[in-house]
């Protein structure tokens, strides 16, 4: 599966990228929402209980429920990127031994795969859906279960690189606030 660190990484970037440079306690308050779906390694069953597309609704009914409330507490686009960060995390999750995207209705699992390139006929797409999904050895992709064998926090070479220019892209976006909080 894409490590604790890729998922970080693709979230140090969008939020660098949609906050503004003042935004960093919101900024920080987001952060999770990219690593929480990990949690049901824990509590439920992984790659399913907060893995499915049913909790990507979860930022924008509280969205809809303060509204009717009249309650302007939190702001609409902060739970709408927080559902977006949760889509990042299903979605690099799902492409890479897939997730059961439509837990507890569905228990399949869901292994899209995705290749765009060149080829000696020419440039070439690929898209398909495996489902359920058979991916070599790992059953747990197959039948849902509690508990994974393991979770890396970096997978690879290329995905610490990845996470130190995100790490770096966010620190220099909110650089200034950041700087001003160490003094304070
Ligand atoms: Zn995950």
């Amino acid at each position: 599966m894409p490590s604790i660190g890729l998922h970080l990484a693709v979230t140090l970037f969008f939020l660098a990228a949609v906050l503004k440079d003042a935004e960093y306690k919101p900024a920080l308050l987001l952060l999770p929402f990219g690593l929480i779906s990990d949690l049901d390694s824990f509590i439920g069953v992984h790659r399913a209980t907060l893995h499915n597309l049913f909790i990507l609704l979860v930022p924008l009914l509280v969205m809809i429920a303060l509204k009717r409330l009249k309650v302007s507490t939190i702001k609409d686009r902060y739970l709408i990127f927080a559902s977006l960060l949760l889509a990042s995390h299903i979605f690099l999750d799902a492409f890479y031994n897939g997730v059961f995207l439509f837990y507890p209705f569905i228990e399949k699992s869901y292994n899209p795969l995705f290749w765009f390139g060149l080829k000696e006929t020419g440039l070439s797409v690929l898209f398909t859906w495996i489902v359920p999904g058979n991916v070599g050895e790992l059953v747990y992709v197959i039948t849902p279960r509690p508990s994974v064998p393991e979770i890396p926090i970096i997978g690879s070479g290329i995905e610490l690189v990845i996470l130190i220019f995100a790490l770096l892209t966010f620190v220099l976006k909110f650089r200034v606030k950041l700087s001003k909080g160490l003094h304070a």
